[in-house]
């Protein structure tokens, strides 16, 4: 079975920040096939669409997933409460490689930060960097020290941690790093990109407006670069991991 349908139990709903949200979902069956850097497809009550969200970390029987209220969808599962029943497809997509004996170096952005998480777990000696637009918005900060020793946070206000981009941290540490997986909002994967060009591989996380989620609708389409020039896949079947040269950040 590579992914299916289940109705999972809410365990918990917690607003972390302003706006965002974090869920633990139960199921017996579905979070131990979980994979770091897929994404679970959400039935939200009276829509009919399901919302993409990603794995932000993952059990034998439970699944945790951070997201920010955006419009009426998300909405309507930050009103959640634990006890309801929630139906997910999931595990969806192709995630993060992570290989033995290199060191990966996890940048996120904003609500990009939440599948490096489970990534950064699965990887010998990680360095963690995020960054958010201010200090309201900072999440996951305690859960990545306990995977890391070497998390750097910074803010484009500078409310807290360094005042910058993910990618003025970034530039001081690909002396130390054999590959970078990045997650968060497109220009911030066009700048990680740029300073991993030549340098070290990078694996990036893109989010595209999807349906079906499992490459039937086709919603998700996206051009990327080939050897042989361009060919269109689909972000939800062939990603939503990519290596960072294939991508047009358009
Ligand atoms: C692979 C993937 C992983 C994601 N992981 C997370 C996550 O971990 N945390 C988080 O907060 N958000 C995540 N998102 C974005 C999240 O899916 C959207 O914010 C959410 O679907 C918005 O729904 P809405 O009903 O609140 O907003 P509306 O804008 O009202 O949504 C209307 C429609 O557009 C779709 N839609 C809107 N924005 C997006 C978007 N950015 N991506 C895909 N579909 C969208 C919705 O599915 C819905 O069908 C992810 C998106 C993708 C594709």
């Amino acid at each position: 079975m590579k992914y299916d349908t289940r109705i999972f139990k809410l365990l918990k709903n917690e607003e972390i920040a302003d706006g965002i949200f974090d869920w633990t979902v139960e199921n017996d069956e579905l979070p131990a096939m979980a994979k770091c850097g897929q994404f679970v497809n959400i039935k939200v009550p009276t829509r009919t669409l399901r919302r993409p969200i990603s794995i932000c970390d993952a059990g034998d029987k439970t699944l945790r997933l951070v997201f920010q209220v955006k419009g009426e969808g998300t909405r309507i599962m930050s009103e959640m409460k634990a006890g309801d029943d929630v139906e997910i497809l999931a595990p969806l997509g192709n995630g993060f490689k992570i290989e033995k004996g290199k060191r990966y170096c996890f940048v996120g952005g904003g609500i990009g930060v939440p599948p490096l998480l489970f990534s950064a777990k699965q990887a010998d000696n990680p360095i963690v960097i995020t960054g958010f637009r201010n200090k309201d918005l900072v999440i996951l900060q305690d859960d990545f020290k306990k995977v890391s020793d070497k998390v750097y946070l910074a803010t484009d206000d500078g409310s807290a941690g360094i005042h910058g981009f993910v990618t003025d941290v970034l530039k001081d540490h690909l002396d130390e790093i054999d590959e970078v997986c990045a997650c968060g909002p497109i220009p911030m994967l066009k700048a990680v990109a740029d300073v991993c060009k030549g340098k070290v591989n990078c694996q990036v996380s893109l989010e595209e407006r999807m349906g079906c989620g499992i490459g039937a609708c086709l919603v998700c389409a996206c051009k990327t670069k080939t050897e042989n020039g361009e060919a269109m896949t689909h972000v939800c079947k062939n990603g939503p991991v990519y290596n960072a040269e294939e991508v047009f950040y358009e």
